[in-house]
C-alpha cells in the first residue's frame, strides 16, 4: 500500500533533512496532517522567510542582512575575532555571554574521510578578512578532534606564511578545558566560557 503522492512527496522532502529517516518524516508529515490550516500556512511562510537568509559578508554568520548584527556592533572588540567552524559554535559561544569580539565561521573543518579538504572552507576570504589592520588577535575555537586541530595545524601555517598579518596579529587557542573530541556546540556555558579566558597563544 502505498500513500497519496502528496503525502509521499512531504516524506521525502523531510527525509533529505540531516538526522532525520523515513519513519520520522512520516511522524513530522502525520503531524502536519493534524494540524489546522492556519498553522500549516504559519509554518510554510516561517519556511519561505529562511530565504531571504544570507552569509554576512563578513563573518559568514546567517543574516538577514548584508552585515550580521554581531558584525555591526560597534561596542564590540573590533580587535579580536573567534574562529569557529559552523554557526551553532558561534551561537555556543555567544551564550556564555564571556566573549565581546568578533567571529569568523569557516563553513566546517578539514576531515580527510569526509572529505573535506581546504579548499572546501572559507579560507580565501578569512585571509582576506584578517587583512583588516585593526584585528590584533585571532581566537581558534575549533573543537579538539583530529579534524579540529588539524585544521588549527593548516590555518597557523598559512597565517605565518603572511608577514603583513602574522607580526600584527597574535594567535591563540581556546584552552582545554573541553572535553577531548569535545565539539564546541555541546560544551556548557561554563566550560565554554573559562575556555575562552584560559586561551593561550599558538
Ligand atoms: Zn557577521
Amino acid at each position: 500500500m502505498f500513500y497519496p503522492e502528496d503525502i509521499q512527496n512531504l516524506i521525502d522532502e523531510f527525509s533529505q533533512f540531516p538526522g532525520v529517516g523515513p519513519k520520522t518524516a512520516q511522524r513530522f508529515v502525520f503531524y502536519l496532517l493534524k494540524r489546522d490550516g492556519f498553522k500549516i500556512d504559519r509554518f510554510i511562510q516561517n519556511v519561505k522567510k529562511i530565504k531571504n537568509i544570507h552569509a554576512c559578508i563578513k563573518c559568514n554568520n546567517f543574516s538577514g542582512e548584508k552585515i550580521c548584527p554581531i558584525c555591526q556592533d560597534s561596542r564590540r572588540n573590533q580587535a579580536v575575532i573567534t574562529l569557529v567552524a559552523e554557526p551553532q559554535d558561534l551561537m555556543a559561544i555567544e551564550k556564555t555571554k564571556d566573549y565581546q569580539g568578533l567571529y569568523y565561521i569557516l563553513g566546517g573543518l578539514i576531515d580527510t574521510l569526509k572529505k573535506t579538504s581546504a579548499r572546501d572552507l572559507k579560507i580565501k576570504k578569512l585571509i582576506k578578512r584578517l587583512q583588516d589592520p585593526e584585528i590584533k588577535e585571532v581566537v581558534f575555537a575549533l573543537s579538539s578532534t583530529l579534524e579540529g586541530e588539524g585544521t588549527v595545524l593548516y590555518l597557523v601555517d598559512l597565517i605565518k606564511q603572511n608577514s603583513e598579518i602574522s607580526k600584527r596579529v597574535k594567535l591563540t587557542k581556546i584552552a582545554r578545558g573541553l572535553p577531548l573530541g569535545g565539539e564546541i556546540e555541546y560544551a556548557d556555558e561554563i566550560t565554554l566560557g573559562e575556555a575562552l579566558k584560559g586561551r593561550k597563544t599558538i
